[in-house]
């Protein structure tokens, strides 16, 4: 693997855009820099704050649009819980995922358990219920803060 982590997203992110006709234009692009370099979920506020420490500050409602990009593009989601957004790790294909958030130290683990999506979805289907969106999100202890605890 060459060059930082950081790099790397964007380079993807630059690529699958690229591939599927979208435009990741320099402040949708930013916007995932941002996230991405945070390691942890940030609220729409302190992606803004963030920006404004850069040379051009931004309107709210650019930073909202470039965070619908994302989140369609899939490049982040969101965590309905916390109000706030996160870099995905592996955006290249689509997927359901399911969040382990830690309420100690904000530590923030995508899972991805197609067991736990196909059992939702026939669950909803036996109610009789359209979902149009999914969120699973448990909020606890990191391994690593329970381990500190004791
Ligand atoms: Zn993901
Ligand atoms: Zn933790």
């Amino acid at each position: 693997m060459d060059g930082n982590p950081l790099d790397l997203v964007l380079r993807r992110a630059d690529a699958l855009c690229r591939e599927r006709g979208a435009r990741l234009t320099p402040q949708r692009r930013q916007v995932l820099k941002i996230l991405c370099a945070a390691g942890r979920p940030l609220g729409a506020y302190e992606i803004l704050e963030a920006m404004r420490e850069g040379a051009r500050a931004l309107a709210p409602p650019t930073v909202y649009r470039a965070l619908d990009f994302l989140l369609a593009q899939g490049l982040v989601h969101k965590l309905e819980s916390l109000h706030a957004f996160v870099g995905c790790n592996h955006p290249e294909r689509p997927h359901c995922s399911q969040f382990l958030i830690c309420a100690d130290c904000g530590l923030v683990t995508e899972l991805e358990d197609a067991a736990i999506a196909r059992s939702l979805k026939s669950a909803a289907k036996e109610s009789g219920f359209r979902p149009e969106r999914r969120v699973v999100e448990l909020i606890g202890t990191c391994a690593d803060c329970a381990h500190k605890r004791h």
